[in-house]
């Protein structure tokens, strides 16, 4: 079995585990960023919708290639139809592209130094005497086993990292959720992210429609 050792190994390249690769590598660590899918950022489970602050914290830029659209308000949908809008002159929002904004954030983590390998899914951590030593991972067909003095597990919900390590979960249940892209559409106000709340379109939880353009809208329920 390959053998590669590391200071850090981050598994997962989504937002958590490239920020993390990067403050690591911008350290001066070695870091080992592995990521399951063979492209960062796909595919993409997420509305899409950001601030300017989640821009800020990310430490990127709302580039032209990030945004998709720009948000100045928000309307929240009561189970009457009547609604109530958030908005403010100090605040900007954005429908982003997730997949190019997971990208550049993974590319930051390179150019800080990590060493990002895609394609290579964690199978479960190694561990020494109790305490976690590094991670195993499934690579082009072959089993990887990668020694590092820290793991971080960023590989999300479903933490492969987690639940090998034997921790727990701290959030009590996990929320079914089904998320489309809609094209061909003709919006009238795509500057307006929408949430639609009731037991009817949405028990328990909301509806979103967060306008990509004029034509095209990230509208889910969940
Ligand atoms: C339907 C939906 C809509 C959302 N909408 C918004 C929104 O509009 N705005 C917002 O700010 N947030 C939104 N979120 C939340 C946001 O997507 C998460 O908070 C964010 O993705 C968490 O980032 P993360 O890096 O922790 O995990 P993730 O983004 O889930 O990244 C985990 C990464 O780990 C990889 N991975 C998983 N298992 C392994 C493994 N075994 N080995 C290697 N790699 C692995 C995955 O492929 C993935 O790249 C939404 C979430 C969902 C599900």
């Amino acid at each position: 079995m390959p053998l590669l050792r590391c200071d850090v190994a981050v598994v997962g390249a989504g937002p958590a585990g490239s920020m993390a690769a990067r403050a690591a590598a911008e350290h001066g660590v070695h870091v080992i960023l592995i990521e399951e899918h063979p492209e960062v950022g796909r595919p993409v489970y997420c509305a899409e919708g950001l601030s300017l602050n989640g821009f800020v914290d990310a430490g990127l830029k709302p580039t032209p290639e990030i945004v998709s659209q720009e948000i100045v308000k928000v309307r929240v949908y009561a189970p009457n139809k009547r609604y109530l809008e958030l908005t403010s002159s100090d605040w900007v929002g954005y429908t982003i592209n997730r997949d190019v904004f997971d990208r550049a954030l993974s590319e930051r983590a390179v150019e800080a130094g990590a060493e990002l390998m895609t394609g290579t899914r964690a199978t479960g951590v190694v561990k020494e005497g109790g305490v976690v030593s590094g991670v195993v991972a499934h690579r082009g067909g072959e089993t990887v086993r990668i020694e590092a003095k820290v793991v971080v597990g960023a590989d999300g919900y479903a933490s492969t990292v987690r639940k090998s390590a034997g921790l727990g979960r701290w959030y009590p249940d996990i929320v079914t959720c089904a998320q489309f892209k809609l094209g061909d559409l003709s919006l009238d106000e795509p500057e307006v992210n929408e949430f639609h709340l009731g037991s009817k379109v949405a028990p328990g939880a909301y509806a979103w429609v967060f306008p990509k353009s004029q034509e095209v809208a990230n509208v889910g329920l969940g």
